[in-house]
């Protein structure tokens, strides 16, 4: 459902989630006994924004073009003896 943003003339504004065939041009004020007025503006509909949303975009982004980072991440170990694996298994394999 769409938010709509009323505006009380003695507090701040605030936002309401209605329908849209159910949504008032006015409602009483939560913090005071005034009547809020909707204020004229697109209903937010879309989910942009939302951590949801940013994680889904982050998402399909970094399948494309993967983030470059400039050092490794934590737990990630650096220098020349870096170990591969951990399975005491690989240790029997071949060596080149
Ligand atoms: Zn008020």
């Amino acid at each position: 459902m769409p938010t709509y943003e009323y505006r009380c003339p003695d507090c701040a504004d605030f936002d309401l989630v209605f329908e849209m065939k159910t949504v008032p041009d006015s409602v009483s004020c939560p913090s005071c006994p005034g009547t809020a007025r909707r204020r004229m503006s697109a209903p937010r509909i879309s989910s942009a924004g939302s951590a949801a949303f940013r994680l889904i975009d982050s998402t399909k982004r970094s399948a494309h073009e993967p983030t470059v980072v400039n050092s490794p991440g934590p737990g990630q170990r650096s220098g020349a003896a870096q170990k591969y694996t951990s399975n005491p298994l690989h240790k029997k394999l071949p060596r080149p």
